[in-house]
């Protein structure tokens, strides 16, 4: 199987790192980039050097999406699923389990012990169920590859720190979208009043999102909104609760628009019965609560309904990412956001840079990128746009004179070269020419502040001075932050 550029890239990365002795890696990835092939290239070369090779999930439906993918490599994993015994797990080169499955079979994690060349994989690594059987004094010995889109952890949870020595990164969304491998997504937003929600345990509180969204008029809204800026498209809702759920598919259906859904509680056949009925185009619209997360794929999806609040960047990006695969005849996805997400975790497609902490507190340290929502047609672009690129609306000047203002009065020296500016000024320089770019041509993508930023610095002086930058920003880790710019720009 041909690999693409990057996911070579990936692993040349990885293998590097091991050499260095640094033997657990996190590969960080966008949904849709292709993680599950990269690491099953890796399955296949560990394999042939004569390691045994475990893939872990969290769920049990991602253990057929795993072994599918490791067949397809002619490679021939031993499931361990709920029903196999202990004692029966026969010696295989290759393991697929769930983690809590795996973390119940201490004879096998004993013989697995025993292997001297032993290489781990642990899947949506942000997830902290895998790691008591990480951190098991056993396994230190193992090479380690934890995948995930979204290396992010919140509040009390293990920093992923204490499990990982270092970070990989493949190309950013807005990467692979320019590249043609994720479809582009239009943003739309909502006004709805969230200022009463409560957060328990990182997360917004059911009950609080339920008292914001179960509104008569929300109800009507949402389905308004998919008939002005979807109609016909096949779309995923995503609702907070069983009720919630129940009520906006009646929603969808008083007014004569096709649709089901799915909860946690629908029996395991029928759920599988409506899930292909829609895959086929039986009906466009398929409510859900958390049922269409992780593993479920369905590139001919056009329309994401996050009917829904979350504190959650993996969650946000995850629901969106659903949309995102390229399809025939797809141009674009729909993003239709009631719970103000896009606000508070930023836009989909937006650069982001993460790191293996988890200390950060404010927007600006999280790089969450401003956004605002077109007053006419509700489209939500970057907060510098001065046009609606949906409506070709013009924003007033005040709103967009504080970014202007910034700018234009200046903080940098426009009779000077730009390769002579402190970083304040460059900074400043930058994002002046991302907003001309994009005013001079609303229907590309401009080149982000920061690519003007970090072509000046390799130039001036590679990375040190890209070290320096994230340094002056505050950035965690300034080390990881420049290695990825220059990555995913292949300055490196
Ligand atoms: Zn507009």
């Amino acid at each position: 199987m041909k690999l693409w550029e990057h996911q070579v890239r990936l692993k040349t990365d990885i293998s590097n790192l091991f050499k260095r002795k640094k033997k657990r890696v996190v590969m960080c990835s966008p949904t849709g980039s292709g993680k599950t092939v990269t690491f099953s290239a890796m399955t296949l070369e560990a394999i042939n050097n004569n390691f045994v090779t475990i893939i872990l999930t969290d769920r049990h439906e991602l253990l057929d999406q795993s072994s599918n993918t490791l067949v397809r490599y002619n490679l021939d994993p031993f499931i361990i699923s709920r029903g196999v015994k202990d004692h029966r797990i026969p010696s295989r080169p290759c393991y697929v389990a769930t983690t809590q499955t795996l973390a119940k079979r201490p004879q096998f994690l004993q013989r697995l012990s025993r292997s001297k060349q032993l290489m781990i994989i642990a899947d949506e690594a942000h997830k902290t169920v895998h790691d008591k059987v990480l951190l098991r004094e056993e396994l230190a010995h193992a090479y380690v590859i934890g995948a995930t889109a979204t290396p992010k952890r919140t509040g009390r949870m293990l920093e992923m720190t204490e499990i990982y020595d270092d970070i990989v990164f493949g190309p950013s969304v807005s990467d692979l979208i320019t590249e043609g491998k994720l479809a582009p997504a239009i943003t739309y937003g909502a006004k709805t009043d969230l200022s009463n929600l409560e957060i328990k345990r990182g997360e917004f509180t059911a009950q609080s999102q339920y008292a914001a969204l179960n509104k008569p008029s929300l109800y009507l809204d949402v389905v308004h909104k998919y008939q002005s800026y979807a109609a016909g498209s096949k779309a995923v809702v995503y609702c907070i609760d069983v009720s919630h759920t129940a009520q906006t598919l009646a929603s969808f259906r008083s007014n004569g628009i096709s649709s089901e859904m799915i909860t946690g509680d629908t029996p395991k056949a029928e759920r599988q019965r409506i899930i292909d009925g829609h895959k086929k185009g039986l009906f466009p619209v398929l409510v859900n609560c958390d049922v269409l997360t992780a593993g479920y794929d369905d590139p001919s999806i056009e329309t994401i309904i996050v009917n829904r609040c979350t504190t959650s960047i993996s969650l946000w990006l995850q629901m969106c990412g659903r949309g995102s695969r390229i399809c025939d005849g797809k141009h674009h996805f729909t993003i239709i956001d009631m719970g103000g997400n896009a606000d508070r975790l930023g836009l989909w497609e937006q650069d982001r840079s993460w790191s293996l902490t988890h200390k950060n507190k404010s927007k600006e340290e999280v790089g969450v990128a401003p956004t605002k929502m077109c007053p006419k047609c509700e489209r939500i672009t970057a907060a510098g746009a001065s046009k609606c690129f949906g409506c070709g609306y013009m924003f007033p000047k005040e709103e967009t004179k504080i970014v202007d203002a910034e700018f234009e009065v200046k903080g940098f020296d426009s009779s000077k070269a730009p390769e002579t500016y402190n970083f304040k000024e460059l900074e400043a320089w930058a994002r002046y020419q991302s907003i001309k770019a994009k005013e001079r041509n609303p229907d590309k993508r401009a080149p982000s502040w920061l690519s003007y930023v970090i072509r000046i610095l390799h130039k001036r002086g590679g990375k040190k001075q890209l070290q320096d930058f994230a340094v002056s920003k505050g950035y965690k880790s300034p080390k990881i932050w420049t290695d990825k710019q220059l990555q995913v720009r292949g300055l490196n």
